[in-house]
């Protein structure tokens, strides 16, 4: 028992001179574990006489009690430093200059669709959608073109296996529509279409606006009134706007629309070819029969419907001269259209 301040002092100079939790954990083994040497200590307290034995014991509990305390001092002071190693080393330099984040853009054509959709909005249109994989009856049946219709050649159309379809118009969304609330209703519904087409002046995906308002006394001069509005907001400018007589097996009467060319104000130029018009649009007045094949009562309402290319209008309104560039994503091009704020 004589050796217990010696050891002591042994053990404390092994805790202080312990540099991680690991050194300082075998410390702690190897003088108060289980079979530690001040553990030890206690056992050999039965040989003492009884009379010392109490004071022994007090003594060499309170050596554990002290080199335990010592222990985890040094484990805290050896965590700190730590710490304090961790963060030194992942310190954040606040005075170098930052990264840079380079901001994105949208893609002109959806910026023209954004914009179409916020000024039909202002008009109290609906922005509808509908699937891009269709099936016959509201591609084409439910529009007025029954099996073996001429019009169904026009559309050189994607199928499946199954019969179902890649839609080649939005009109879809028309039957959808009605189908689904009834009338009245004003809807639009921009989307992408496919058509196995593709050349300078047409790629097999691209971009489609549909409109359709029903209603109990809508108008062709309804149609007009709100064509020229949007072509008007769309431009904004003045444009003259005229309408041709057309065919679309799902309206009649149908027709073309023509606006005054954004380029040369009617003056004539490459691009309306020396004509001073530019066709942007078909429209004309919902067929009964697609309003009858849409649950809805052709004798108590009518309604108009129109289709326009989204790329085609995203053209005009930035001056982009070739459709490709839209599907090419060179990044030279697309940034040009950051600045632009719709
Ligand atoms: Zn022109």
């Amino acid at each position: 028992m004589a050796d217990l301040t010696a050891l002591t002092q042994e053990a404390r100079a092994e805790v202080a001179a312990a540099t991680d939790g690991a050194a300082l954990e075998s410390a702690r083994v190897r003088w108060l574990g289980k079979k530690g040497i001040l553990t030890e200590q206690l056992k050999e307290l039965g040989r003492l006489p009884a009379t010392e034995r109490p004071a022994a014991g007090a003594r060499i509990n309170e050596a554990k009690a002290e080199l335990s305390e010592a222990i985890e001092a040094r484990r805290a002071l050896l965590e700190r430093a730590d710490i304090e190693a961790k963060l030194t080393a992942g310190r954040i330099d606040v005075t170098l200059p930052g990264r840079g984040a380079e901001p994105g853009g949208l893609h002109p054509v959806t910026r023209a669709r954004l914009r179409i959709e916020t000024l039909f909005r202002r008009a109290g249109f609906d922005v509808a959608s509908g699937p891009e994989i269709e099936d016959d009856f509201h591609n084409f049946e439910a529009l007025n073109i029954p099996k073996n219709h001429p019009a169904r050649a026009l559309h050189d159309t994607f199928y499946f296996p199954d019969g179902r379809l890649l839609r080649t118009h939005t009109s879809p969304v028309q039957i959808r529509s009605l189908l689904e609330r009834g009338a009245p209703l004003a809807i639009i519904a921009p989307g992408r279409v496919y058509r196995c087409d593709s050349d300078m002046t047409h790629s097999p995906m691209f971009h489609q606006l549909e409109g359709l308002v029903v209603g109990e006394h809508v108008s062709f001069a309804n149609m007009k009134a709100a064509l020229h509005g949007f072509l008007q907001a769309f431009f904004e400018r003045d444009l003259a706007m005229r309408l041709r007589p057309s065919y679309f097996p799902f309206t009649e009467p149908s027709a073309e629309v023509d606006m005054s060319c954004v380029f040369c104000g009617g003056a004539g130029c490459r691009t309306c070819k020396q004509t001073g018009w530019l066709e942007i649009s078909g429209c004309g007045m919902v067929h009964p029969n697609v309003l009858k094949a849409s649950g809805v009562d052709p004798e108590r309402f009518t309604g108009y419907a129109f289709g326009a290319g989204i790329d085609r209008l995203a053209m005009l309104r930035y001056g982009v001269n070739d459709l490709r560039l839209f599907f090419e994503n060179d990044l030279r091009f697309l940034r040009q259209f950051r600045a632009f704020s719709s």
